[in-house]
């Protein structure tokens, strides 16, 4: 009823003047007179300090980390959300959920939803609220329900062997992941898929100051049961492995490893791991242990791998080399050894990460073939900028040009289709298409990862050094790359020898090419690998198969790898529509009520915030359907209320009218009503204030 929406609108706060100054406004595109990134942060701050963390670019959510538990997401919650028109209640990621979920079954096509934002903006949080909405509000049956409790079970277990403490987050994601929900015509979650995306595994063997390896090392040592420590031969102590105390902060209190432990080793029983499987999998992680504690004097403990210790020793400090036609065992140096060993405990872990997916894919997978459709949910890595920026922010942050480029594409292409669909005509925004950068990175034989690779074919004589010269060579002229020869001419800004520097879309970033080499190559010696396939261990083998390429066929290099990994994830998503959730982190210090000026305009900028917001105001800021429309506002109108009797868009027609609606402020399209100003929606909004 008219007053039943009327009350919610006061709680929205927008009616009266004193309350939206109070609290600001829940969607940018309404901030009329202003477009500048001081008026969209001064509308984020006050909403922030109003502990109200989402608000909307028409249908894109922004969100605010609360760093505190705000007691929005509960069952109650839920339900008020559920079938709710979008823009009747407080902008919430329940809100998003719920309409994209609407959206895909009636309009029967798949969606999905990036989630953006730095290091711990809440990334993770948001898609696991979505998922959890999803869990409750889809309708299920005892079959659904299996496949509801493994996509919720999912998380904890690939949180635990991908997750780890890190300086800005205390469970930050270290690879990137795009799932898949799977519906049913009638709305049930009937299945779902994960693809992941570069995991950091150098992680494995060395982490910061203030840095932990993997969540699944210490949770295994804190929890795991005496028996499985003793068969694995652990002490009770992080103390006592070398990969876990190189950051010197085992224990982080926001972390409790020993209920987590639980908590993954039901998850996997639910998920229905066999027994033998998850012994064989805390064996690899024991092996990983104990590999780095390998000091080449002692014997190793190669039982756990399945493998006799003997042969891991001779693996470990050796390397074939051919001579002759005949191959020879060369010992390795010290240096070489303890490469080798990293390179091993790396690879090991890296491969078992896969193998885990694997395993959970299977685990979810639908058998039946019925017509699905699906939400896509992408949490990856957001824009990185560090003090020393390497090989993995490098890879990270072509990963966002890639998804701003998507971006553009989908939305303008989007935008475009829905003005001639509806025979609305309009003008474009101008705006940087940032593809010149992509190409700067990726474009075949002339790209940055092309030089890369091409160094990398030349081992003993390339350099990290040779590298960047070739990169000045070729890329000199760009205007998005700078190294230190260049850098006075271009930003005037001098640069250290060994960098080079590239103007990303969403800020410069300065590259050290200290490491690109190896970390691209990502080589293990070949006769480990031939151990590795020795192992009785079932994953181990698995992950080493014989039938893998050996180094006479080079395998292709990580940064070519991740490159067709993201071509393929822009494949999946353009044949989808899109929505967005912008994190985003209001100070550094993981604090409540801290609204940090500087950091947060930082992330309106390169969150593209302001292109959406003029994107969205160019022409016509708002649209609405005519049933919709005519249903919220029919109240102002004493020809439409209570009831209208002919078609929604002559109620329309009529509401506009009485209205005053001047003929440049709307226009009429075939389904819904296109309002140039945001203003004028407003106005339109404030006829009900005040009573
Ligand atoms: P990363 O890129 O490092 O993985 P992220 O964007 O995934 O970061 P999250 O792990 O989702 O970040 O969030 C970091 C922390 O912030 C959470 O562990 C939680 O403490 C807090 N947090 C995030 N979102 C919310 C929220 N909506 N309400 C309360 N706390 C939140
Ligand atoms: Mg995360």
């Amino acid at each position: 009823s008219g007053s039943g929406w009327r009350a919610r609108d006061e709680d929205r706060l927008t009616g009266s003047l004193t309350a939206r100054d109070r609290v600001g406004i829940q969607d940018f595109v309404l901030l009329d007179a202003y477009t500048s990134e001081s008026a969209v942060l001064d509308n984020l701050r006050k909403r922030f300090n109003e502990n109200l963390i989402y608000t909307y670019i028409g249908t894109l959510l922004v969100s605010v980390n609360p760093y505190k538990e705000l007691g929005i997401y509960t069952k109650k919650q839920m339900d008020i959300y559920m079938g709710v028109n979008f823009f009747e209640l407080p902008p919430h990621i329940y809100a998003l959920a719920d309409n994209v979920y609407r959206t895909m079954l009636t309009e029967t096509n798949n969606h999905f939803i990036l989630i953006s934002g730095e290091s711990g903006a809440g990334k993770t949080e948001a898609s696991k609220k979505i998922l959890q909405f999803y869990a409750v509000s889809c309708p299920s049956t005892k079959l659904l329900d299996n496949v509801r409790d493994r996509l919720l079970l999912s998380n904890p277990v690939l949180e635990a062997f991908g997750n780890a403490k890190t300086l800005k987050n205390d469970n930050s994601s270290r690879f990137g992941k795009y799932m898949d929900i799977q519906f049913d015509h009638m709305g049930g979650a009937v299945g779902g898929h994960i693809l992941s995306y570069l995991l950091e595994k150098s992680r494995v063997v060395h982490q910061n100051h203030g840095e932990r390896s993997f969540h699944i090392f210490y949770q295994l040592v804190e929890g795991g049961e005496e028996d499985l420590l003793r068969w694995l031969g652990l002490e009770r102590n992080c103390q006592c492995y070398s990969y876990l105390v190189q950051g010197e902060c085992a224990k982080v209190s926001s972390v409790n490893d020993k209920s987590d432990w639980k908590t993954v080793r039901k998850a996997l029983s639910v998920i229905e791991f066999s027994e033998s499987n998850i012994e064989s999998l805390f064996a690899i992680i024991a092996s990983v242990l104990h590999l780095g504690n390998v000091t080449f004097v002692a014997d190793s403990q190669g039982y756990l791998l399945g493998i006799p210790a003997q042969v891991i020793q001779v693996g470990l400090t050796h390397r074939k080399i051919e001579a002759r036609s005949e191959e020879v065992l060369s010992p390795f140096t010290v240096d070489q050894a303890v490469y080798a060993k990293d390179a091993l405990a790396k690879a090991i872990y890296g491969r078992t990460f896969t193998w885990l997916v694997n395993e959970l894919n299977e685990s979810l997978a639908n058998k039946d073939s019925s017509r699905k459709t699906v939400i896509g949910l992408l949490d990856i890595y957001g824009f990185e900028v560090f003090s020393v920026n390497s090989f993995e922010q490098f890879c990270i942050n072509y990963c966002n040009e890639k998804l701003q480029q998507l971006f553009i594409q989908l939305t303008l292409k989007s935008e475009q289709e829905e003005y001639e669909m509806e025979g609305i005509e309009w003008e474009s925004v101008p705006y940087f298409n940032n593809k010149i950068i992509c190409d700067l990175v990726e474009a075949k034989f002339k790209g940055i990862i092309s030089v890369l690779d091409e160094e990398c074919l030349r081992p003993g004589e390339a350099t990290d050094m040779t590298f960047l010269e070739k990169l000045e060579e070729k890329m000199g002229g760009h205007a998005h790359f700078v190294t230190h020869k260049l850098a006075d001419q271009k930003t005037r800004k001098t640069l250290e020898r060994g960098d080079f520097r590239l103007l990303h879309y969403a800020g410069e970033v300065t590259y050290s090419v200290v490491g690109f080499l190896d970390k691209n190559n990502d080589l293990l010696y070949r006769n480990i690998k031939e151990v590795m396939r020795q192992s009785k261990n079932a994953i181990v083998k698995h992950c080493f198969p014989s039938t893998e390429p050996d180094s006479k066929k080079r395998p292709e290099t990580v940064a070519t790898q991740f490159k067709s990994s993201l071509v393929g994830l822009t494949e999946i998503l353009m044949s989808k529509e899109p929505w967005y959730v912008r994190c985003m982190k209001p100070n550094e210090g993981k604090k409540p009520g801290l609204f940090d000026d500087v950091l947060v305009r930082h992330q309106v900028k390169y969150l593209g915030l302001m292109e959406h917001l003029r994107v969205r105001r160019a022409g016509f800021a708002y649209r609405r359907r005519y049933e919709i429309f005519l249903q919220r506002y029919k109240p102002l109108c004493p020809d439409t209320w209570p009831n209208w009797k002919g078609t929604a868009a002559e109620g329309v027609e009529c509401l506009v009218k009485h209205l005053g609606y001047k003929p440049d402020e709307y226009k009429m399209g075939r389904t819904k009503i296109f309002i140039r100003h945001p203003r004028t929606l407003f106005a339109t909004e404030d006829a009900f204030e005040p009573i």
